[in-house]
């Protein structure tokens, strides 16, 4: 086992077509090593593949070329311990609604074989707070509970690698807030975490590495702090002591109104000074009664990388 929890070289996954559609190149060579230990993030739009990977991942769709190893096992070689190394929550709500949590949980520790004196099943239902629903239907459950329990029957073979698909999808802020408690807990004991998400502030949150998935294909692939160190963009906004006649001109410099009556400047810190942009403003005969900026977030970077599509 090296540093990576998962390597993946080469992958490629056409799905065949029919009569009514040509045959899909969902991934077109994807190669990404995940460090061990970490909470690594999958971006991308709809569309471009990060479902095919972590269906991949996890044994559930079958890859047309390239290789895949988890913990140190490749899926080839050794199917059966690399899909022991690895758990996932999937998006769709599939639960046998005639199960309570604590038999689904049974029932998927005896899928993975896990003998009766190692199960954990009532610690888990604490992790994820299902502890006073053990004995419950499933069909009684909330669709907040359901997807705790979701993650929790993820976790009944202790897993290393742990897969979230959307984990938040559609969930009100106080579940969110509890399953990413819980991921940052696992993640502390020491699982490596892979998510996908469509929410920017959740990977902003959560990530120390960030996978960028177009297409097909990774387009960025960096530490969440350096992507958003490469998108330089500032903004500044004045508020000006009273309607300006003309806007500030220089160049490295936009000005714009804004309809609240500020004035926003966006420049290139690597570039333009702040200092300079005040003497641009100044120049142009503008008061500031007020001032403050915006940063680039991860979503300028998103759209930077994607929208070249
Ligand atoms: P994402 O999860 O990023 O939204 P997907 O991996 O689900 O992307 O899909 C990637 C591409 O593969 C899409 O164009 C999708 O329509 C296509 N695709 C996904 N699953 C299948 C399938 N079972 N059969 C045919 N095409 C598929």
């Amino acid at each position: 086992m090296g540093a990576s929890a998962i390597e993946i070289r080469g992958l490629r996954k056409t799905y065949a077509g029919s009569a009514k559609s040509p045959p899909k190149e969902a991934l077109k060579g994807v190669d990404l090593d995940i460090p061990a230990g970490s909470v690594f993030g999958l971006l991308g739009p709809n569309g471009a593949g990060k479902s095919t990977l972590i269906n991949i991942l996890a044994g559930l769709v079958i890859k047309s070329a390239g290789h895949v190893t988890i913990w140190g096992f490749d899926q080839d070689v050794n199917p059966r311990q690399s899909r022991a190394a690895i758990g996932v929550m999937p998006q769709e709500l599939n639960l046998d609604p005639f199960f309570t949590p604590r038999a689904a949980l049974e029932v998927q520790a005896g899928l993975y074989g896990v003998p009766k004196s190692q199960r954990r099943s009532d610690e888990i239902l604490r992790l994820v707070g299902l502890e006073d629903k053990a004995e419950a239907y499933a069909r009684a459950l909330s669709g907040g509970m359901r997807r705790r329990l979701l993650l929790a029957k993820a976790l009944v073979h202790s897993p290393h690698v742990l897969v979230l698909d959307e984990p938040t999808a559609g969930v009100d802020i106080e579940l969110r807030q509890m399953l990413w408690e819980n991921i940052r807990k696992l993640n502390r004991e020491g699982m490596t975490i892979i998510l996908t998400t469509h929410y920017l502030e959740e990977a902003e949150e959560m990530c120390d590495e960030i996978a960028i998935i177009n297409h097909g294909a990774v387009v960025a692939r960096d530490s969440t702090a350096n992507l958003l160190a490469r998108m330089d963009a500032r903004t500044m906004i004045v508020v000006p002591e009273a309607a300006p006649k003309a806007l500030p001109e220089m160049e490295g410099i936009r000005a714009d109104r804004r309809g609240d009556g500020t004035i926003a400047l966006t420049y290139h810190a690597g570039q333009t000074r702040a200092e300079d942009v005040l003497d641009a403003v100044r120049a142009a005969g503008i008061g500031i009664r007020d001032l403050r900026t915006e940063q680039a977030d991860l979503e300028d970077v998103f759209l930077k990388l994607t929208q070249s599509a």
